[in-house]
């Protein structure tokens, strides 16, 4: 996912709890940020496997 995408997921979001469901690699243009974003909410942090481990919202 790009990361303007991800932006625009978090405004639209809120502060809404989210359990992250699927997450996937953001994207800056053509390069590869080294994140995972919430396809859902558009959280982006380090670790392909993040949503697993974190109660975050
Ligand atoms: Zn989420």
């Amino acid at each position: 996912m790009q990361m303007l995408a991800a932006a625009k997921l978090r405004q639209a979001w809120g502060d809404k709890p989210c359990d992250h469901p699927h997450i996937e690699q953001e994207y800056h243009f053509g390069s590869n940020t080294g994140e995972y974003v919430c396809t859902q909410r558009g959280k982006a942090k380090e670790g392909s496997d993040w949503n697993k481990r974190t109660s975050d919202p």
